[in-house]
């Protein structure tokens, strides 16, 4: 099934349709199979505590059925550093190039030229992560908005989708977005945590939703889980990530409907349990949640893995 997926990733608009049906054929017959073709679209794998071990890390991940992992870049540096993890493991690692708006003041003059140089590669397949984040405001908000708006003009002119980051700044983000929409590219909100009107309008905006281990957390009244569990995000705008070592799936909450827990295979469970914690979450949980968000969502989990993979290969071109 790799494969196939990877030959009918394609990068015209002609065959991508034609992908798609021979993808929805082939679904039924992967939906008892045992393992699962997953895409993390996000996880900081530059972060220090991967150094010792990433090998094993990549390698556990591949087992529990993670094949593509996007490592996520915050500010020039750590895009650069994302970006020779890739060579490291080629055709398991992607990465993205950006500046994280907690790091928006530390935007330079020669800033946009390193990024433009990194966004040349092929391995970086996004601009990001970049964005809004007015919980925080580690960097002003007029300098997160300036610099957020240059990178998004970035991914307009160079055509590479948007990984976005938003905290509390949902309106400033679509109003960004907005003056640009003419040429924008595929736009992800990553790690997801708002509510079912800011989804809604997100959705309208024609942007995909990318969920997190959080969906274990979340237990407001339109949250993350309402949304899925009322089907306000269709499985075709949907992606999923883990955010290591961030965003661990508690599974053993007590706040876990029992449905839900139910739902959790023994064998993701094993690779949650053994190798994840709240200190450092690894790509291998990424199943956990898949089937979370399928339980939510009362979809089988292998086709909520397998239309989130297409979706992730679609829109980021994930083609080598
Ligand atoms: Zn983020």
């Amino acid at each position: 099934m790799k494969f196939r997926l990877r030959a009918n990733m394609a990068t015209s608009e002609n065959k991508q349709e034609s992908g798609i049906e021979d993808l929805e054929e082939g679904m039924e017959s992967l939906l008892g199979s045992e393992n699962y073709i997953i895409v993390d679209i996000g996880a900081n794998l530059t972060n220090k505590k991967f150094t010792r071990d990433l090998d094993s890390v990549v390698s556990r991940a591949r087992d529990a059925g993670v094949h593509k992992i996007m490592v996520t870049g915050t500010t020039v540096q750590s895009s650069k550093e994302a970006l020779r993890l890739t060579r490291l493991y080629p055709e398991s690692l992607y990465s993205t190039a950006g500046v994280h708006p907690h790091e928006a003041k530390s935007w330079e003059a020669e800033t946009e030229s390193e990024l433009r140089e990194l966004l040349a590669s092929q391995e970086v397949v996004a601009v990001g992560e970049c964005g809004l984040d007015f919980n925080r405001n580690f960097s002003p908000q007029e300098i997160q908005l300036e610099v957020f708006e240059k990178q998004v003009s970035l991914a307009c002119e160079l055509k590479k989708p948007l990984f976005i980051h938003e905290r509390d700044a949902h309106k400033e983000v679509l109003e960004v977005l907005g003056r640009h929409k003419e040429r924008l590219p595929s736009v992800v909100i990553h790690c997801f945590t708002g509510d079912a009107t800011m989804a809604a309008a997100y959705l309208k905006q024609g942007c995909y939703i990318g969920l997190t281990g959080y969906v274990w957390k979340d237990k407001s009244e339109d949250g993350v889980r309402r949304i899925l569990e009322d089907g306000v995000v269709p499985l075709d705008r949907l992606l999923v990530e883990t955010d290591s070592p961030f965003m661990y799936p508690n599974t053993r909450a007590s706040k876990l409907p029992p449905y839900v827990k139910e739902a959790l295979t023994e064998k993701s469970l094993t690779f949650l349990h053994r190798y994840c914690t709240f200190q450092r979450n690894e790509p291998c949980s990424l199943p956990v949640t898949i089937e979370m968000i399928a339980a939510y969502m009362k979809k089988k989990s292998e086709q909520v893995a397998l239309q989130t993979t297409f979706n992730a290969l679609k829109v980021f071109g994930l083609t080598t």
